[in-house]
């Protein structure tokens, strides 16, 4: 089983998006994104937008061959949406896909109205039923009755487990660690990796608060003490103090604690917690939002200096070699897509970079060739 987490807070966009391969299936789940429309009075930040727009193409690119797609809920941030925001994911993008492949979707009771509507639509738009799969068991896949949106007993979500050869993964979306039925149900089905949202920290401003923050974190720490990986990302990644909330949890807990972008072995973009600091060190016109929803202008400089206003703040380290790679004087050129050195190179992502590898081994490696191995002549 391979888990590959893509979209989520500590990667710089809204969402828990994953991919399980599995020997013979590749199941999607939670499709969907989002920026946060509004924090502490400002827009999502262009280089924000520019490092989702990347993300949203990538799962558009995931669900190209995906045989399972799993919808937890019908938030904005988990499926393609109908009437998309600039920075969400249209179903028309990909359509297609989702055609063409089973759909396991939480059923249409104990949600909003809004929710249910985005799940009507969705089926509409593909002219096919969603399956109900709530409490339902086929093959590898198992799916929990409806547990609590956080604390919202009328506000539901489906949890997943996804097994194979003895190996378990289980996708709790959005529960925010404050349930204890739930965090039961995830402890019984005896999960080697479980991928969590933790508890939203920032909207907890009021003394009566403090019984949630307990909560959270006593089954943070109760599900460590039994899960050899755990991943908790999504709200908690939205503000300083869940980053901070994150590292004492670290610090306290039996087994590694991850959030995505550990997981994942790059460094953590925590853009939404980050926006004001950004607006700070990459100011933005007042009219830019609108020009960029009309089209009239494009987000290339923003993601060009975003990247280096992250490195010179100190909240990304490059790899070692970054200075003296061919890759990034090829991007300087124009000759490379960034592609390479945002997904490589700058989020010091080098457990997967072959050039990485083979430079530490002392080894022979011709300078067109790419971080994946792939030899590219026209850089020559
Ligand atoms: S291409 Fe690989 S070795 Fe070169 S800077 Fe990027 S991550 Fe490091």
């Amino acid at each position: 089983m391979i888990v590959k987490i893509l979209g989520a807070e500590s990667l710089g966009v809204r969402g828990l998006f994953c991919v399980v391969e599995l020997k013979n299936r590749k199941i999607c789940i939670d499709p969907g994104i989002a920026l946060g429309w509004s924090r502490q009075g400002f827009l999502p930040h262009p280089f924000q937008i520019a490092v989702g727009a990347d993300i949203r193409e990538n799962i558009i690119d995931e669900l190209k061959d995906a045989t399972d797609v799993i919808i937890s809920h019908f938030d904005g941030d988990h499926c393609p949406l109908l009437h998309p925001n600039p920075f969400q994911l249209g179903i028309e993008e990909v359509k297609d896909s989702l055609s063409q492949c089973r759909i396991w979707a939480k059923g249409p009771d104990q949600c909003p109205s809004t929710q249910k509507k985005r799940r009507e639509e969705l089926a509409e738009s593909l002219n096919r039923e969603l399956f109900n799969a709530e409490g339902m068991r086929e093959h590898h896949l198992e799916f929990s009755a409806p547990v609590p949106h956080g604390q919202q007993e009328e506000h539901r979500i489906m949890m997943s487990r996804i097994e194979e050869n003895g190996e378990t993964f289980v996708h709790a979306s959005d529960i925010q660690l404050l349930n204890e039925n739930t965090i039961e149900t995830i402890l019984k089905w005896k999960p080697d990796i479980v991928f969590v949202s933790g508890p939203p920290l920032y909207r907890y401003v009021l003394p009566s608060h403090q019984v949630q923050r307990e909560h959270a974190w006593e089954n943070a720490i109760r599900l460590s003490e039994q899960i050899d990986t755990l991943i908790i990302d999504h709200h908690l990644l939205r503000s300083e103090e869940g980053i901070a909330w994150l590292g004492k949890l670290k610090r306290a807990a039996r087994h590694k604690i991850y959030c995505a972008a550990d997981f994942m072995e790059r460094t953590p973009l925590f853009l939404e917690a980050w926006r004001k600091a950004l607006y700070e060190w990459l100011p933005v016109s007042e009219d830019w939002h609108e020009n960029y929803q009309h089209g009239k202008i494009d987000v290339r400089d923003y993601r060009i200096r975003g990247w280096d206003v992250l490195i010179s703040r100190g909240k990304i380290k490059p790899c070692k070699w970054y200075d003296a790679c061919p890759m990034k004087a090829y991007t300087k050129q124009g000759k490379l897509e960034r592609y390479w050195i945002e997904n490589y190179c700058l989020v010091d992502n080098h457990r997967h970079c072959l050039r990485y590898q083979m430079e530490e081994q002392g080894q022979y490696h011709p300078d067109f060739m790419l971080p994946n191995g792939e030899t590219r002549k026209d850089l020559q």
